[in-house]
């Protein structure tokens, strides 16, 4: 029989990646070839023009800050001009400059890169450590992303395998792949949750297992919160004091930045061991008008620790509260409880999640491994015959369509079991429109611009006909990747158009908001348009109520300065009603309608009180 080909599972982490495979029927950890289980997530140009990964990149941070990246992951997926990406740009050594499209771009020497590049440098690293362990090439490989990641991430991932030369069979995510291999092998029937805080990302999920089955019920998390965070507070905290004892922002030197990151770093991982830990940085600055150096020398508790990152950990708490929820599952309903991540070794984490879950957390579970044993087990399932293992993962956040009035039309809910396709009709909101925008949401919130951009695409040549006429088939597919494709079709003509989403991710909400408003023609109508005309009339009702009580309340108040507020208010309140019952948005037209009841019972509640 011939050998069958090897195939990898990866846990490309923030910090730190894990190669693994499956040796035997057990899935097992591909040492790298400094003979280390984890591989630092670090890419370098050197000082004599090398690229450096890993270890060798990591230990050489301090002397070459600018042009060291780590944490790559936090920025991959996102646009330059997301907020998050902003906020990294203030503590990153290294230096982000924005793409051509509004993508990040991390410049090493006089070259810049893009973010899926510098991963994929750390794949290919991985990539070469399992050939020099099995003695041939190694093409295909299961990469594991944070369950919340979002599409664009997920795909931003799968470039970063394929720059890298890998060929990924699958993109899992890491709580399930945790799951996978906690229970691979082992007879686990019920339901788990997996709690997983890494260096930059945090997730929980809930799932049931039954018979090698593992059912993602609920998923839930935030990509940007983990160990980075907790280091970012302790560097703050340093920097703030330092600052006020010598008027000198450390922050500004980024030789001094990169060691406060290392320092801090080392400080919070004793802290799981001790009660206090001091902090030594030797010569880390210079006073501005020359004299001697100065250093840094401060004690930090396990007690400050925790008073400094409190509120992190409680948002990973109420985010377990919400997807416990949605699993409709309650603490004591859990069979187990795992941990994954290193930002898991925390004494105060792995208080909170005791006692959120009301139980001790499962043991034998290595947090830094059991992501990548998981991907192991899920490559060979993917590729044997013989295999147990089937994992249905769900979808981490809603999808929609922008609609008119301003609203998303919910085509899958979040959780929802992929891969999974749903279709659903819609109209045209305008007479005449032979032209539809289908802009591609992902998130929970009601208001189109408060979701996230995942997409657009238009599909023109539509029939001139009275508004709602022509009918349109939007479909919306994602595979078990978590990869979304939509179409959209004419139901009359059979025209269609589709794509499979590429990230256009990370526009803010004001403008999301300003393309909603600029391009309200060519949106779907989902509900009746009735709404938005009956809307209107509402809201032009009581423009008129408003502006037949402001005489009267003029004459009763005798041009007192509360009359002359009230009634100025009134004015700009009706203003603005005006332009939102000429618009497009039943948003606009809804907030509008709201200031103006407020200012009919205000004035009608003065009036009452004069008479
Ligand atoms: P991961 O992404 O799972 O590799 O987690 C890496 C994060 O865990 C980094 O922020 C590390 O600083 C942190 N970490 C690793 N070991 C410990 C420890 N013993 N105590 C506290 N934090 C740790």
């Amino acid at each position: 029989m011939a050998e069958r080909e090897p195939v990898i599972g990866i846990d490309l982490g923030t910090t730190n990646s894990v190669v693994a495979f499956m040796q035997d029927g057990t899935p097992t950890v591909i040492r790298n070839r400094s003979s280390s289980n984890l591989t630092p997530s670090v890419v370098a140009l050197s000082k004599t023009g090398k690229m450096l990964v890993g270890q060798i990149a990591k230990r050489q941070a301090i002397t070459n800050a600018t042009d060291t990246v780590y944490a790559a992951k936090r920025l991959i997926g996102r646009k330059f001009s997301a907020p998050q990406t902003q906020d990294a740009v203030k503590v990153l050594p290294y230096t982000l400059h924005a793409g051509e499209h509004d993508d990040i771009r991390i410049t090493l020497g006089d070259k810049q890169y893009s973010v899926p590049e510098i991963s994929a440098m750390v794949l290919r690293e991985l990539k070469l450590d399992a050939e020099a362990f099995f003695g041939q090439p190694v093409r295909k490989a299961v990469i594991t992303v944070p369950a919340y990641f979002n599409d664009g991430q997920r795909q931003a991932t799968k470039d970063a395998g394929r720059i890298a030369g890998l060929e990924v069979l699958r993109i899992i995510n890491e709580p399930t792949a945790a799951a996978l291999a906690y229970g691979f092998g082992k007879t686990v029937n019920g339901k788990i949750a997996v709690f997983d805080l890494g260096g930059g990302t945090f997730d929980v999920s809930v799932l049931d297992v039954s018979s090698g089955v593992f059912d993602v019920i609920a998923t839930g998390g935030d990509t940007y919160l983990g160990g980075e965070d907790f280091d970012n507070r302790i560097i703050e905290w340093l920097v703030f004091d330092f600052a006020r004892e010598n008027n000198l922002d450390l922050r500004k030197d980024r030789m001094a930045l990169q060691r406060l990151k290392d320092a801090a770093e080392k400080a919070k991982i004793e802290l799981s061991n001790t009660k206090e830990t001091q902090i030594n940085l030797p010569f880390i600055s210079s006073p501005p008008g020359g004299g001697a150096a100065l250093h840094l020398q401060k004690t930090l508790t396990r007690d400050k620790l925790e008073e400094l990152c409190g509120d992190l950990i409680s948002r990973t708490v109420s985010i377990c509260e919400q997807v416990l929820v949605e699993a409709k599952v309650k603490p004591t309903d859990l069979k187990e409880m795992i941990l994954v991540g290193g930002m898991t070794r925390v004494p105060k984490v792995i208080d909170a999640v005791k006692t959120f879950f009301r139980r001790d957390p499962c043991k034998g579970v290595h947090p830094d491994e059991v992501v990548a044993l998981g991907a192991a087990v899920q490559a060979d399932a993917l590729t044997s015959t013989d295999s147990e293992v089937v994992l249905l993962d769900v979808t981490p956040q809603s999808l929609g369509v922008a609609v008119a009035g301003g609203y998303v039309r919910r085509l899958i809910p979040k959780n929802t079991t992929v891969p999974t396709s749903v279709t659903e009709i819609f109209n045209t909101s305008k007479d005449d429109q032979t032209t539809v925008k289908i802009m591609v949401l992902q998130g929970e919130a009601e208001l189109a611009h408060q979701n996230e951009l995942l997409g657009e695409f238009i599909l023109t040549g539509l029939r001139k006909a009275r508004r709602g006429e022509v009918e349109i088939d939007v479909t919306f597919e994602i595979n078990s990747e978590g990869i979304v494709s939509v179409s959209a079709r004419d139901r009359e003509t059979g025209l269609q158009q589709s794509i499979q989403v590429t990230a256009s991710g990370g526009l803010t909400e004001d403008e999301l908001k300003r393309i909603m408003e600029e391009q309200a023609d060519m949106l779907l109508e989902a509900r009746s348009g009735e709404e938005l005309t009956a809307k209107r009339a509402e809201l032009k009702a009581l423009m008129k109520e408003v502006e037949g009580l402001i005489p009267q309340l003029d004459k009763a108040t005798q041009g007192s300065e509360f009359g002359r507020d009230a009634i100025a208010k009134a004015k700009t309140a009706l203003e603005a009603a005006r332009k939102a019952a000429e618009g497009p948005l039943l948003v606009r037209v809804n907030e509008s309608a709201d200031t103006l009841n407020r200012t009919v019972s205000l004035f009608k509640g003065v009036l009452e009180r004069i008479k």
